[in-house]
């Protein structure tokens, strides 16, 4: 209470243009942008009510305010985008000819699905001193455990131990090496250990599951890892949109808040999403930032370059009045909204308020709880109040 009398006195002083200046005037609420409000007794005697006929009556919709105003909404509007955490661009690892190419855009691919196969000497190269390297670790452990042998019976030379030990552990290395190869050529494990099935050829998988979107290679083309990606998969499941925020609007938006986003294409559907990042740069000319939102997408209806709208549930500060911002008009440099007074009476009050999202305007002062405010129609009651003094 005292806190609200101290605001009208200094409403006061600002309208009367008294020794405070505009800056002091909006210094006096940090944070919030608020426009004087009318002077208490002002707007009392303002209240020369306007009467209504019962055909005007219905021209005019009213609120009741409650401490439990309806959820303030940020619209923005965005584009949809391909989530690009759950992208794979597929890149052959040595040069090779593709073969057994089974996939084409459009096509929808498991977790491991073999999307083609590479057919290269490297490969074979690859496998063939692998398989060298373990025969050569073969004999150097047989020729270790013959020299221990020899040296328990005194028949080798220290030297001669330490030497065998050597080349034993030399080419084990090489057997780690050379699978180290195998590995990131993409064949894992000891896949010709066998050497009956020795191959040369790498089955190149999914490293996703997704659908795929591109495709730049044909079958029995030669490709080598300067190549572009070969293919490109992406997970459709969930999709970004990414939506121009206003700079004024950001303070009220944080990682994780709940969102709902609609397009165009789907005008009764309702997509839900979460605001995943928001941008650390503000753009100089449109004076908004990129706020990006991870969009549930059942049945992949959202579709990358689709315009979308996201609306966004912004937290309601505790106890906080709000009125729909078209119930608040302006006049004379002051705010006013219309309150019913009698069944067909409404008179006008001094409001003071502070912007609360893009809908709705936070109750400064002013109005009350059980207040009934009028939030549609207050057009005609300002053109029937005309003649009334507004002071
Ligand atoms: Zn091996």
């Amino acid at each position: 209470m005292i806190k609200r009398a101290a605001s009208w006195a200094f409403g006061l002083a600002c309208a009367a243009g008294l020794a405070a200046t505009a800056s002091a005037c909006k210094a006096a609420t940090p944070g919030t942008e608020t426009v004087a409000a009318a002077p208490a007794e002002a707007g009392q005697k303002a209240a020369s009510s306007v009467h209504l006929a019962a055909s005007q009556l219905a021209q005019v919709r009213v609120e009741e305010l409650s401490e439990h105003s309806p959820p303030d909404t940020l619209k923005a509007t965005g584009t949809v985008e391909f989530n690009a955490d759950r992208m794979s661009r597929i890149l052959p690892p040595v040069a090779g000819q593709v073969q057994q190419l089974a996939v084409n855009v459009g096509d929808v691919v498991r977790k491991d699905d073999i999307l083609f196969v590479l057919s290269s000497r490297e490969v074979a190269a690859a496998i063939a001193e692998h398989l060298a390297s373990h025969k050569d670790l073969d004999l150097a452990e047989k020729t270790f455990a013959m020299t221990q042998d020899l040296f328990d019976h005194q028949a080798a030379s220290r030297m001669a131990l330490q030497q065998s030990e050597n080349e034993r552990s030399k080419a084990r290395s090489k057997v780690l090496q050379t699978e180290e190869v195998l590995q990131v050529l993409g064949l894992d494990g000891h896949p010709a250990e066998d050497a009956t099935r020795l191959q040369s050829r790498i089955p190149m998988r999914s490293p996703i599951a997704g659908t795929v979107i591109e495709r730049s290679v044909t079958n029995g083309q030669f490709v080598g890892p300067d190549n572009p990606p070969l293919m490109t998969i992406a997970d459709l499941s969930a999709v970004w949109v990414q939506a121009d925020v206003f700079e004024r609007d950001l303070s009220r938006i944080s990682v994780g808040q709940k969102a709902e986003v609609t397009t165009a294409a789907y005008p009764n559907d309702r997509f839900t999403a979460q605001v995943s990042r928001i941008a650390t740069v503000v753009d100089g000319q449109t004076r908004t930032s990129k706020v990006r939102f991870l969009a549930a997408n059942p049945d992949a209806r959202l579709k990358p370059g689709m315009f979308a709208s996201t609306s966004l549930y912004l937290p309601q500060p505790s106890s906080a009045l709000t009125v729909p911002a078209k119930a608040v008009f302006v006049e004379g440099g002051r705010r006013f909204a219309y309150v019913q007074v009698g069944a067909q009476d409404f008179a006008r009050r001094g409001v003071e308020t502070a912007a609360s999202g893009t809908d709705r305007l936070r109750i400064v002062s002013g109005l009350n709880v059980g207040d009934r405010v009028v939030s549609d129609g207050v057009l005609l009651l300002r053109q029937l109040d005309a003649g009334a003094p507004t002071q």
